[in-house]
């Protein structure tokens, strides 16, 4: 029967391509995960309610202050005044808060997706310790130029997870920065 055996092939090429449909559709995780340094798309972006980090005018670094800056520089350098507020891009809980001679007082804030965001310089210890939640726009503390920074400015770093030095990788924040200033 030449065309039940054609209608039995057109099944077969059809339950096919659904499967390998299902198989090419990654969850946002997975996606996110495999991103290559640099990328941040947008319909990747799994809480939506962010804030700009910095409650002032702003500048950004370009070349050693962008992201990768040909010195493997993993954020991006937001100049501002000293004393500008820093506030939380977006919820989630503090995971680090301490301070060393690169970043300065720095803080890392683990988001709801995993990535992590590393905001370093700050002028004092960051406000909220370790294990609090942070809401977005909820401030972290002021710009400053402690550690090894030679004027005042927020290091943003943005990682994917599962987060910084746990196995995820730094990707560029600027197009985030851009869009949420508008
Ligand atoms: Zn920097």
């Amino acid at each position: 029967m030449p065309r039940l055996r054609r209608l039995l092939a057109i099944v077969v090429v059809l339950a096919a391509a659904l499967v390998g449909a299902a198989a090419a559709a990654p969850t946002p995780a997975a996606a996110w995960q495999a991103l290559e340094p640099g990328q941040l798309p947008v319909e990747l972006d799994l809480a939506p309610a962010k804030a700009f980090p910095v409650a002032g005018p702003v500048h950004y670094g370009q070349f050693a202050a962008s992201f990768g800056g040909g010195r493997g520089h993993d954020g991006q350098d937001v100049f501002a005044d000293c004393g500008t507020p820093v506030v939380a891009l977006q919820a989630g809980e503090v995971v680090d808060n301490k301070y060393d001679g690169a970043g300065g007082n720095y803080l890392v804030v683990a988001t709801a997706s995993g990535r992590a965001h590393v905001y370093m310089h700050l002028r004092t210890p960051a406000r909220p310790p370790i294990g609090a939640s942070v809401q977005a726009g909820e401030r972290l503390g002021a710009v400053g130029d402690t550690g090894d920074a030679w004027d005042c400015h927020l290091h943003l770093e943005v990682w994917t997870a599962p987060g910084w030095f746990r196995g995820g990788h730094p990707v560029d924040p600027l197009p985030l920065l851009r869009r949420l200033q508008g």
